[in-house]
């Protein structure tokens, strides 16, 4: 069925450009008669035409939503007038007597002028809505004025007798011309708001008729060849007009009314998913009817009732959420009633599950587009955490006293209140005079009024007082809060900065001398010297390397970031492995390394934790053993001795070098964060090795020793416990 429609279709389409083409050729034969004959078949059949484009236009005015097929509609009824009468006063025709060829003419350039300007002013109007009686009576008045002009001789001359074409003519065609190539921009912008063969159609019928222009700017006589071509593209255009006016008006309205509607269809599909989802965004929301049943809900509703959609549409209110108005059907008819208006209420409703909520609820009526009462639209507000909060607020009021911090309200006079801690603190009971440590601060704030915080040490700590001035009275609240633990943090911060700064500038220095002497003395520089100074700078950047590792690992202790993985562990295994990593090391010192560590020992801990332990000392051992000398690494299991007063069931790790051992009086320093001794200049190191070494080793509740002879060597020993897994 469909394919039929679509074959006679294509035959249509197909006959009628012929039978249109047969005619223009008929039209054209005629030229070789009489020119006069050519020319006024030509210009009746173009105003054929255009009467029919008004014809059709007009009639389907209801069903074109766009100005532009209206203007040209109407217009054309006016084109095809002017060009009527022009082909009535066409020399030869002898019907107006005592003119030349200048009337025609003239004629011909107001239709082509009213021609194209109501091109232009269609498409600029395309998108407004414009009454056709309106523009009926303006284009009458406009034309019937313009050919009084031309007929009483005040309208510019354009062909006189002898000279031929006026400058006016010529230029109006140009004019004419670059009104219509404008026009197409304008079309070509709205092209959304056109049907693609539509638009197409218009646009070559435009071209058409500025060819037909262009060929009349060229004219010469009135009957030559230019002319000739000129009425026939001006019939293709006219043609082409009125192909895309019958494809818009009569063969496509249904399209186009289809079309308006699928995109009001789609417009109103987006509105109602925004809609939806703006509800569903929102707070929670029910409609109920005009019995109190629940007829529409949005996901936040069913969400905060723990209920699902289908448990709660069709149910009455009362059934699933009884609350103050509607306990019974008779309950929700006084809904309903008080619903009238609108009312906003606090309410508790119990979940299924018996936890409560509290709910603010605004019940607004719900009324046909008639005025006729629907039912409700509510929404909920749910308060119960700020309820939960404002309960918390009031009890934490109500009871001063039993916060571990110091409270007071004070007034010029003394203590109006203390809470325990204040007395304690202060050593103060009410009635006394105000503590001397704040009495300039609250002095201040009394007269002031405006809040301050100051910050006082008190027995070994420090507190944080925030001194309130309250509205309207005479005494001022004071609330403490102990802040020595963030005081010592902030502390040790400093102090790790300032270290931390004071330990790179060395390194640094050297690299960045270094480079400056590699680059400015290029030429002197010896090969030795180019090698010492590339070696330093290695040396110092995995110095640098290390300390960032280093301090990072001693700022994670500090913020007790650190967390214990604890697993099984062989002491046996994690000692080899990291003599294996550091062998090319000890080898160049041709260091002699004995183990005695049982294979079996087994020992509870964080794994990566243990191995630092071990790396660091080992790594020592081996950085301050002499050439040629022996280092010995022992395990003993279940160690009782020294080193383990406390008797706990655990390892003892010993680590004895010969090397270049520790002067005394610096053997308490060693586990200080950058202790370096003096003796270990040449050696390179971050001074934070043992410090790391020994907080790990506390972490895992164990100790670390230190014993050594200055220039004879050394021996760590690390007692690790046995802990439960
Ligand atoms: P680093 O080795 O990077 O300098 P450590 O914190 O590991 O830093 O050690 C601190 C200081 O303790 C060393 O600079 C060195 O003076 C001394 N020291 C540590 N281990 C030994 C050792 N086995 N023999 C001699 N001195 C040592």
């Amino acid at each position: 069925m469909n394919n039929m429609l679509e074959d006679t279709e294509k035959k249509r389409d197909y006959i009628e450009p012929t039978i249109f083409f047969i005619i223009v050729f008929g039209i054209y034969l005629s030229s070789f008669y009489s020119f006069l004959l050519f020319h006024t078949i030509a210009e009746l059949f173009s105003i054929i035409i255009a009467g029919g484009i008004f014809v059709i236009a007009w009639n389907s005015r209801k069903n074109i939503d766009n100005s532009f097929f209206l203007v040209i509609g109407i217009s054309f009824l006016f084109v095809g007038f002017i060009d009527l009468i022009h082909t009535l006063a066409y020399a030869g025709m002898n019907i107006f007597i005592g003119y030349d060829a200048n009337l025609p003419t003239q004629l011909w350039i107001l239709g082509r002028y009213l021609q194209s300007l109501s091109f232009l002013f269609g498409a600029l109007v395309v998108n407004k809505k414009l009454k056709p009686y309106h523009l009926t009576v303006g284009y009458s008045i406009v034309s019937i004025l313009f050919v009084s002009l031309i007929f009483i001789g005040l309208f510019p001359d354009a062909y006189v007798l002898g000279s031929g074409l006026t400058p006016f003519k010529i230029i109006s065609e140009y004019i004419i011309n670059l009104i219509l190539f404008i026009t197409i921009f304008i079309l070509y912008k709205y092209r959304n708001i056109f049907d693609r063969k539509v638009l197409i159609l218009i646009i070559v019928s435009i071209i058409a008729t500025m060819v037909a222009e262009l060929a009349f700017t060229f004219y010469v006589s009135v009957y030559g060849l230019s002319n000739l071509v000129g009425h026939i593209f001006k019939i293709i255009a006219f043609y082409l007009l009125y192909k895309s006016i019958i494809r818009i008006g009569l063969e496509t309205p249904f399209d186009l009314v289809y079309r308006q509607l699928k995109t009001s269809e789609q417009r109103i599909t987006h509105a109602y998913s925004e809609l939806d989802q703006m509800l569903n965004a929102a707070l929670p929301i029910r409609i109920i009817d005009n019995e109190c049943k629940m007829i529409k809900i949005n996901d936040t509703f069913s969400r905060l009732f723990k209920l699902k959609r289908e448990d709660l549409i069709g149910k009455k209110c009362f059934e699933i959420l009884p609350h103050k108005f509607c306990h019974t059907d008779n309950c929700s008819r006084n809904q309903i009633l008080s619903g009238k208006e609108k009312v906003t209420y606090e309410t508790e409703q119990n979940h299924a599950d018996g936890t409560k909520i509290t709910l603010i609820i605004d019940s607004f009526p719900y009324r046909s587009p008639e005025g006729e009462f629907l039912g409700l639209i509510q929404n909920y507000t749910d308060i119960t955490d700020r309820k939960k909060a404002e309960e918390k607020i009031a009890n934490l009021a109500k009871f001063p006293s039993e916060n571990p911090y110091p409270v007071l309200r004070v007034s010029k006079n003394g203590i109006i209140y203390t809470n325990k801690a204040g007395e304690e603190i202060f050593k103060i009971a009410v009635n006394d005079e105000i503590p001397s440590i704040l009495r300039e601060d609250i002095e201040k704030v009394l007269s002031d009024k405006i809040l301050n915080t100051v910050e006082r040490a008190v027995n070994d700590k420090v507190y944080s007082f925030v001194i309130t001035p309250v509205e309207g009275v005479n005494y001022i609240n004071i609330y403490g809060s102990d802040i020595t633990e963030r005081k010592k943090a902030e502390k040790r911060l400093e102090q790790l900065i300032s270290t931390v700064s004071h330990e790179l500038r060395t390194p640094l220095t050297v690299i960045l001398m270094s480079l400056d002497f590699l680059k400015n003395k290029k030429e002197t520089i010896t090969p030795e010297i180019k090698e010492q100074l590339m070696e330093g700078i290695s040396r110092n950047t995995s110095l640098l390397h290390e300390l960032a590792e280093d301090i990072l690992m001693s700022s994670r202790i500090d913020e007790k970031k650190i967390e214990l993985k604890l697993s099984e562990n062989s002491p046996y295994k994690m000692i080899n492995e990291i003599l294996t990593l550091l062998e090319p090391i000890y080898k160049e010192k041709n260091l002699e390394i004995e183990v005695d560590v049982d294979e079996n020992i087994r020992l509870n801990g964080d794994s990566k934790r243990m191995d630092h332990i071990f790396r660091i000392v080992i790594d020592n051992a081996i950085k301050y053993s002499n050439d040629n000398s022996k280092i010995e690494i022992k395990a003993i299991d279940n160690y009782k001795g020294k080193y383990n007063p406390e008797e706990k069931p655990g390892v003892l790790i010993q680590i004895k070098d010969y090397g270049i051992g520790i002067p005394k009086k610096d053997l308490i320093l060693i586990f200080d964060r950058f202790f370096r001794s003096d003796q270990v200049k040449d050696i390179t190191g971050t001074g934070l090795g043992l410090s790391i070494a020994k907080d790990l080793v506390h972490l895992h509740h164990g100790e670390i020793y230190v014993e050594s002879e200055f220039k004879k060597g050394s021996e760590f020993e690390i007692f690790l416990p046995k802990t439960e897994s």
